[in-house]
């Protein structure tokens, strides 16, 4: 590490703490150090899907993704454009439960000018032909949605900030992190840094990380799993599915193969010692919906299988802004499950906060405050996060 002084420390590299370097440097704020003990493709957003989708259960989410996606467009088409590809999004369902989830979904949407089009079981059959669809299912259908490749966005963030003079120090284990005096301490790689301000990025790892200084939030790790396997035919590019009774989400990935996820396990984990390879249990489940619901694709073979981290709160809002305000504390954290698609723009919000603060500013964050939790708040199971309710049945 060069510098021994900063304005501002970002702690940790994955998509959300590049996004936010880059949107600091941007706005003049300097100088920044963006640190991770590990390197930037490390945590969740090296493991990630990467779908982008505008189907939330909330405004402020619909918002913040059309922001991300803004910037995911523009900056790949200046850096690496096969990191991003309009392909629509298609969800079902067929359970009378989940229709009702999905017809109010689809009005709670309109309402917020997310082009989301009603398909019956001929419509679905179009827009996904090695799929099965005779049992009644109804879909929904966004045609402006995206997939992106997260570790390369994240690089593109990484290497924008760089280029604009924020300096990285990846790649040395954290001796110490303290407030001392009037400034935030780092010691790493037989180096100290103080700083003004400190933001902590450091998705599954900030809940240790913002206990260990005092300030704890209420955040939950858990882990999800994704698999790649290859088909003997189908298209390269295909919408995103998504069925909801299954649970089951599959996009394009390079080479003609498929991306397919969502076994999702709803138990805290410790990201320094979660399990990385995938269950045998999600694998089959995989297989079987595979077997079910996509004839066209019943010979795919398993290339390789995962499982991530993500971070869960209490009300599946993420937690930005001002942890301590005397302190100078801030954190980007707590995305649910859904940080790839929330990064960008959220990350631009938080940055106009620490540059300029004001009202606006505040506002814009205002749906997720970290300090809409006591501090204290108890301890709570993670909660799905690729669902379409409105908070009320978090089973779809
Ligand atoms: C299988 C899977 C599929 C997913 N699919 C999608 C999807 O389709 N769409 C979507 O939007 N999201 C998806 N997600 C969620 C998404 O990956 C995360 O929400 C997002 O990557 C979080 O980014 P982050 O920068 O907050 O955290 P991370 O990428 O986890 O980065 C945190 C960084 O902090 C570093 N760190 C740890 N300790 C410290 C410390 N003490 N100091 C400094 N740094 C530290 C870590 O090394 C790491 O690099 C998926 C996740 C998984 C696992």
């Amino acid at each position: 590490m060069g510098a021994d002084r900063a304005e501002v420390l970002v702690l940790g590299a994955g998509i959300a703490g590049c996004a936010l370097a880059y949107h600091l440097a941007d706005r003049g704020v300097g100088p920044v150090v963006l640190y991770d003990p590990r390197t930037p493709g490390a945590g969740a957003t090296g493991r990630a899907a990467g779908i982008v989708t505008e189907q939330h259960w909330n405004r402020w989410d619909v918002e913040v993704t059309r922001e991300s996606q803004a910037q995911y467009a523009e900056m790949s088409s200046r850096w690496d454009p096969s990191a991003y590809t309009v392909n629509g999004f298609v969800r079902w369902a067929h359970g009378a439960e989940a229709l009702k989830v999905l017809d109010a979904a689809r009005s709670r949407l309109r309402g917020w000018g997310v082009r989301a089009d009603e398909l019956d079981g001929a419509g679905l059959a179009a827009r996904v032909p090695w799929g099965r669809f005779d049992d009644g299912s109804r879909g929904l259908w966004c045609p402006s949605d995206a997939v992106v490749t997260p570790s390369a966005i994240g690089e593109i963030y990484a290497e924008g900030a760089r280029r604009a003079g924020v300096e990285l120090h990846l790649g040395t284990p954290m001796e110490s992190f303290a407030r001392r005096g009037e400034a935030w301490e780092l010691e790493t790689g037989g180096h100290v840094l103080r700083a003004s301000s400190a933001v902590v990025a450091a998705g599954a790892w900030s809940k240790e990380l913002l206990r260990s200084i005092g300030h704890p939030l209420p955040l939950a790790p858990y882990r999800t799993q994704a698999a790649v396997l290859r088909p003997s035919s189908g298209p390269d590019v295909f919408p995103s599915v998504h069925d909801i009774d299954a649970d089951v989400y599959a996009r394009p990935e390079a080479k003609g193969r498929v991306l397919a996820g969502d076994g999702t396990r709803l138990v805290e984990v410790d990201p320094e010692t979660f399990q990385t390879g995938a269950d045998e249990q999600f694998v089959e489940h995989l297989a079987d919906t595979f077997g079910r619901r996509f004839p066209g694709w019943s010979d795919a073979e398993l290339v390789r299988a995962w499982a991530g981290v993500c971070t869960s709160t209490p009300d599946r809002r993420p937690l930005v802004g001002a942890v301590s305000g005397p302190d100078r504390l801030y954190s980007i954290v707590g995305f649910n499950g859904f940080g790839v698609m929330r990064a960008g723009g959220v990350a631009a919000r938080l940055a106009d906060l620490i540059a300029s603060g004001g009202t606006r500013a505040e506002e814009r964050l205002a749906e997720v405050r970290p300090d809409r939790f006591r501090s204290d708040h108890p301890a709570f199971s993670p909660r799905p996060g690729f669902t379409l309710d409105d908070g009320d049945d978090p089973r779809f």
